[in-house]
């Protein structure tokens, strides 16, 4: 006897559309630790890839992913990205997804360290919020049985099916059996960013948590320990949970990084690795501005826009610097650790070794390398998480019984 078909674990993108996409096998339910929607996604800030229709985009789109790399993808992996990033998204448009557009109507795409042409897509500096509401809006009219508060400690393989070890809010343990469980439950960063004492853009989570339970199942992981820094970290948030940063698209803008002597670091148009790398490499040489107290940073010339620009296009970054009392003048950024680069090693629906487990999001490998580009973190969720959840459906009703 099972007590749903399938069980999605986590309520960030990859796990809302998960259930979304699973809906239709009947006897669905979503858990999640914390209130819907709590995640890493909802605090997405820059945007997401979107590229222009066309065969000659897709190759670029997947050229760049690979270049930026700098290292082995799962290359089925690449490929199912790349070809169903535009269904995704124009299914979240339809659903109500609101992107920024032009006097004209056309959504505008702009450029981001690594990419040959501009592909990202926002809403202002707010793409996680934005998804999210509209995510929540459509699972909650899907027949999925919500159970918020409720954490999962524990997953065991069985015959025909995979028990749910849950511990709910009240501290009751109970198992559930399913017959397809899909996991969603993130990246570890916030876990590597306290075992490293550095700061980090991650709320507190307990994502870690599942990801050692199905190590333990003897899952396969690949590049393991790759992680990604996001190169514009707000000083001034260093050591909050979840520390502020400043959208990576900032660079469409004339601003530009400089030293303790206010001397041009050089080009910002760089991806992730090469920018966070050269200024790690300039702090070691003591170029960074040091606060005294193990804070250093280096300062972005925000100084060089005026205020409507800032507050139209990254309204958080300006709300930040009205209540720092800093509107008008340059912030210190230094990196911040971002995103687990490594993972689980999947099959391109998500499917794992062991029968009716599947994996999405954050928590899978493979996709960037040592380098993920801007705006394919909450993407690659939001795709990925659909297509295991469809993959989960069509697995149900296989193995019907
Ligand atoms: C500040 C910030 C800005 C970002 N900006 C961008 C951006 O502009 N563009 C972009 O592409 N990406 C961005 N990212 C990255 C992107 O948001 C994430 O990589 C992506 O959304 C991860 O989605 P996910 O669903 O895989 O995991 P998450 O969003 O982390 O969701 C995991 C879910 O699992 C739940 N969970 C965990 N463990 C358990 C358990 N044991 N039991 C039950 N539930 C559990 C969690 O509570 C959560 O609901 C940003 C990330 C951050 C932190």
């Amino acid at each position: 006897m099972w007590d749903n078909r399938i069980i999605v674990i986590g309520s960030g993108a990859a796990g809302l559309m998960a259930a979304i996409h699973a809906a239709e096998a009947g006897s669905v339910a979503l858990i999640t630790d914390g209130p819907l929607g709590r995640s890493n996604s909802i605090m997405a800030q820059g945007g997401l890839q979107l590229p222009r229709p066309g065969e000659a985009a897709l190759r670029s789109f997947e050229d760049d992913i690979r270049r930026s790399a700098r290292d082995q993808v799962d290359a089925e992996r690449v490929r199912t990205f790349v070809e169903n990033v535009d269904t995704t998204i124009s299914e979240l448009v339809e659903w109500g997804l609101d992107l920024d557009r032009d006097e004209r109507g056309d959504i505008v795409r702009r450029s981001a360290g690594g990419l040959s042409e501009p592909r990202i897509v926002s809403v202002r500096d707010q793409i996680g919020p934005a998804i999210m509401k509209v995510l929540r809006k459509v699972v909650e009219s899907c027949p999925v049985e919500i159970r918020e508060h409720t954490t999962v400690v524990d997953l065991r393989p069985i015959d025909g099916g995979i028990e749910v070890v849950v511990r709910e809010r009240d501290g009751n343990v109970k198992t559930l059996r399913a017959r397809a469980v899909v996991c969603c439950t993130g990246g570890t960063a916030h876990r590597e960013a306290v075992r490293l004492a550095q700061p980090t853009t991650n709320p507190a989570n307990r994502n870690h948590e599942l990801f050692d339970v199905l190590r333990g199942l003897g899952l396969p992981l690949i590049q393991e320990d790759y992680f990604q820094y996001q190169p514009f970290g707000i000083v001034e948030t260093w050591g909050v949970e979840g520390g502020k940063c400043v959208p990576e698209s900032i660079v469409n803008f004339p601003v530009r990084l400089l030293d303790r002597e206010r001397r041009d670091i050089g080009e910002i148009r760089r991806d992730r690795y090469d920018l966070t790398h050269l200024m790690f490499e300039l702090a070691e040489q003591g170029r960074a501005v040091e606060l005294g107290d193990g804070r250093r940073g280096f300062w972005l010339t925000l100084s060089d826009l005026d205020e409507a620009t800032i507050a139209a296009t990254f309204p958080k970054v300006h709300h930040f610097q009205q209540r720092a009392g800093a509107l008008g003048q340059d912030i210190l950024v230094y990196p911040f650790l971002h995103y687990y680069l490594g993972g689980f090693r999947t099959g391109p629906r998500g499917a794992t070794e062991i029968p009716g487990l599947y994996l999405a999001g954050e928590m899978v490998g493979g996709l960037h390398g040592r380098n993920r580009l801007m705006g394919n973190g909450i993407t690659d969720s939001l795709v990925h998480g659909a297509i295991a959840g469809k993959a989960a459906r069509e697995y149900v009703a296989r193995n019907r019984n």
